[in-house]
């Protein structure tokens, strides 16, 4: 009937609006591809998506804290202790099968064997950063030295070549200068900003998460600061409410500037070709069939239903490649669609963006798996488990910002030994390869929050009923 309809629309307008605004900036990127619009043109005509990235990126900050702190402070330690042990075994348990489909796939795909399409001249230009260095930088990352340098800087390990000329020494024979000549490597941790944002998330998390700990266990004088983290939670999340109506124009140009700048497709032929498949359908195993089976045998309840009501995020995703961006819209949707309790969104949801990212950890297996069959490089059982270890890893050690999967590639690469200038082979499809697994990331955020809410029920309840108690004695 007409009111039925009516209620549809009005219910679902903003994921009507969202999806008709993919459907035009495929069209307007298209039509305006053969006009070989100049790079400044093309960054003009997509400022308004580039605006939608920075309102977005904005609130991430603020909502990471005051979502953790509320949340996890509203728990009892007991209760959050649980909630967030079921956590990370589903992150752990649904990466790991991540990763396995994506070897499956592309040992049985073999994107990569053949004659080398198109062979690179080494650059030269990475670093030759170590797994073991990658890996203290994650948990140096945890613990921020400075909470304010931890908004906008990261820690990394680099390796710098000192020179040292004739000039800096005084006297020298011969034989000493020659030494003297000699570069020598110096290694050094150092703050660094990233590309898009530099955000240490991680740490940002784990202070929030032992701050919201320490204020639950304060009682009644911790009370003050839970109302005011609750409060600031309540106004960013209005805040989100409002940049939702620019949703979908911002998601129009970010699509459309997207595609009038990327190169011929017509390049991404061959093994690139095959490899961008591999990436897909192991993405689309992993998200369409895995993700929601998981959700099922755990709820008995239909997932897509579930999904049907993250579509808004899932396409915010697909425009940002941000899952740290994407994050306010990720609450809101399942807020206010799904009805999961707050308690757990605002405790799962930052974790999940910051180190959950299946489609992350799916894709960097594959990659480096193909890099191997480029060089046509056998791997062995111990290499390939090597692999699936270390893209785990590297998955938790990304960033929620476009492309930090390419960069974490190194520990994979290097911890079998593979030239990390072949990470030059799948940049040209990166970009693309980069939504998909960033909107499968979110996706498993997402069913994530579902899940631990259902096994949750019982800590919940108890808490609401002593909510409840609290009140009658006051
Ligand atoms: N862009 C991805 C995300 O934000 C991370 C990646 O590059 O894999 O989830």
């Amino acid at each position: 009937t007409k009111e039925s309809v009516k209620g549809f629309l009005r219910r679902n307008l903003f994921v009507l609006l969202t999806i008709a605004a993919v459907a035009l900036g495929v069209m307007l990127g298209f039509a305006l591809r053969p006009h070989n619009l100049t790079l400044r043109k093309i960054k003009y005509f997509a400022f308004p998506g580039e605006l939608l990235m920075r309102m977005l990126q904005m609130l991430v900050l603020p909502l990471i804290i005051s979502s953790l702190v509320t949340g996890i402070s509203s728990l009892d330690s007991k209760a959050s202790g649980k909630m967030g042990m079921r956590a990370v075994v589903y992150y752990m348990v649904t990466t790991l099968i991540a990763v396995f489909i994506g070897i499956v796939i592309v040992l049985v795909i073999k994107p990569g064997k053949g004659h080398r399409d198109s062979p690179v001249a080494s650059s030269g230009t990475i670093e030759p950063v170590q797994a073991a260095d990658a890996f203290l930088d994650l948990i140096r990352n945890m613990f921020p030295p400075n909470l304010v340098e931890a908004c906008f800087k990261q820690y990394k390990t680099v390796y710098k070549k000192t020179i040292y000329t004739k000039n800096v020494t005084i006297t020298l024979n011969l034989t000493d200068s020659l030494n003297a000549t000699e570069a020598e490597t110096v290694v050094e941790t150092i703050p660094v900003s990233g590309s898009s944002n530099g955000v240490n998330a991680l740490g940002l998390v784990v202070f929030s998460m032992c701050f919201g700990l320490v204020i639950g266990s304060m009682k009644q004088q911790g009370q003050a600061l839970r109302d005011f983290f609750d409060c600031l939670n309540e106004a960013i999340m209005r805040l989100v409410a409002i940049i939702i109506w620019y949703a979908p124009v911002g998601i129009l140009f970010l699509i459309a500037g997207k595609i009038v700048e990327m190169k011929n497709l017509a390049e991404v032929g061959g093994q690139l070709g095959m490899y961008t498949v591999s990436v897909i359908v192991g993405l689309l195993i992993h998200g369409l069939f895995v993700l929601p089976l998981f959700y099922f045998l755990v709820t008995r309840k239909n997932p897509y239903t579930f999904i049907a009501g993250l579509l808004q995020a899932l396409i915010t995703a697909l425009g940002t490649s941000s899952s740290s961006a994407t994050l306010p819209i990720t609450f809101r949707c399942l807020e206010e669609n799904n009805h999961v309790d707050k308690r757990v969104t605002r405790f799962i949801l930052p974790v999940g963006a910051t180190i959950n990212m299946d489609g992350t950890a799916l894709y960097e297996a594959v990659a480096a798996i193909f890099i191997a069959q480029v060089n046509d490089m056998e791997l062995n059982f111990g290499q390939i488990l090597t692999i699936s270890i270390t893209a785990t890893a590297a998955s938790i050690g990304a960033a929620g910002i476009p492309q930090a999967g390419l960069v974490t590639m190194v520990i994979v690469l290097t911890s079998v030994g593979l030239p990390t200038e072949d990470i030059t082979l799948i940049i040209a499809v990166d970009w693309f390869l980069d939504r998909l697994r960033t909107t499968t990331n979110v996706l498993g955020d997402s069913l994530g929050a579902g899940i631990v809410e259902h096994l949750s029920r019982q800590e919940l309840q108890s808490q609401d009923v002593e909510v409840g108690n609290s009140v009658i004695e006051e």
